[in-house]
């Protein structure tokens, strides 16, 4: 129960003057420090937001975003999008869209030239495609190395695997497997498609912005969870869930495990805490208590996967939480942004 003075805190801050701020996952750097750039310009704060992601949509070397994402069980990148403007209190999506390396920029058109909000697998393409993207292969180099490893990880009760030597083979010499499938790729890049193969890993960005109107619009973008069933969706295109912003109180998203989000609603969540007068982190640690609770709090299975939100209230409070340790990502002006520590649930 929220105290009279909690809910008026939330009333002042509602009220409060902000400025330019943008805050994003950790993978953001650039992307914020881009966002910045155009909020100091005078730009809209979704096109700010969109502009700084894209850069890292375009980025080969992220590996869990756009172009040179990890792909799905087939060896086929999947991406998935959403954005919202606060001011408009408009939102668009795309999910499992293949071919085109900036799906942030899909949802954005979804939103302003459909009466849709949300388009997926071949239609979101075939949208694409009129508007006039170019279809590209969305598989790096790297990206296709990790995929062609984990699928030779991959083991049946027998310990065989198609995609290894068959049995026939000669006896190899003692040099290690991965060496001799792929003996082009160098060390670090072997050693890396390895722990993807592993522990197949999440990652997406989520960004979020205030101007010193008010005004506030999000975006996440990721091509989801590594060597997934095709057509898998994740949270990142769920408004609601990867991304949520409500002009009279803030914005939230996240990054992470999207299953244990959907199933709370994660980002309306926070920004419904915050209505009712939490501060970002209050309102975020709540969420990812009733994410433990669905695992009722058992640590062991908790361990098994991360998950974090980030909030910014449109006052220009700001907080990111994960459920262990984690980073995120802030600029509050500068030409450089910064990391700071999540607030975490468990240690
Ligand atoms: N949340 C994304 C998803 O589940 C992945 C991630 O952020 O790591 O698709």
């Amino acid at each position: 129960m929220l105290t009279t003075g909690a809910v008026a805190a939330a009333r002042a801050a509602q009220n409060a003057a902000p400025k330019n701020i943008v805050i994003s996952s950790a993978n953001g750097l650039i992307a914020c420090a881009r966002a910045m750039q155009m909020l100091n310009a005078g730009h809209d704060t979704l096109d700010a937001v969109v502009a700084g992601v894209n850069m890292v949509e375009e980025d080969p070397n992220d590996t869990s975003v756009g172009y040179g994402g990890l792909p799905n069980e087939e060896g086929v990148v999947e991406l998935d999008a959403s954005v919202m403007h606060g001011p408009t209190r408009r939102a668009g999506s795309v999910a499992s869209i293949r071919n085109i390396k900036t799906p942030s920029k899909v949802a954005k058109l979804v939103m302003e030239q459909t009466d849709h909000i949300m388009l997926v697998g071949d239609g979101a393409l075939r949208f694409a495609r009129a508007c006039g993207f170019k279809e590209e292969d969305l598989l790096t180099v790297k990206s296709r190395l990790a995929w062609l490893v984990w699928k030779r990880s991959l083991r049946d009760a027998s310990g065989n695997n198609n995609w290894t030597d068959g049995l026939d083979a000669p006896v190899p010499k003692k040099t290690s497997g991965l060496r001799r499938l792929f003996p082009d790729a160098d060390d670090e890049t072997l050693a890396w498609a390895w722990q993807m193969a592993v522990r197949p890993p999440t990652g997406t960005i989520n960004c979020l912005a205030l101007n010193p109107k008010g005004e506030m619009s999000g975006v996440t973008t990721t091509s989801g969870l590594a060597w997934k069933i095709p057509g898998r969706v994740g949270d990142s295109p769920i408004i609601g869930a990867g991304l949520y912003v409500d002009q009279d109180v803030g914005a939230a998203g996240s990054t992470g495990r999207g299953e244990e989000n959907i199933r709370v609603a994660g980002a309306h969540s926070i920004v419904e805490n915050m209505r009712h007068g939490m501060s970002p982190t209050d309102a975020g640690l709540d969420v990812l208590k009733r994410i433990a609770r669905n695992f009722d709090n058992d640590r062991e299975r908790l361990r098994k996967f991360d998950i974090k939100f980030y909030a910014l209230r449109k006052d220009g409070a700001y907080a990111g939480v994960s459920l262990w340790k984690g980073r995120f990502c802030v600029n509050d002006g500068g030409a450089q942004s910064r990391l700071e520590d999540c607030v975490t649930l468990l240690t």
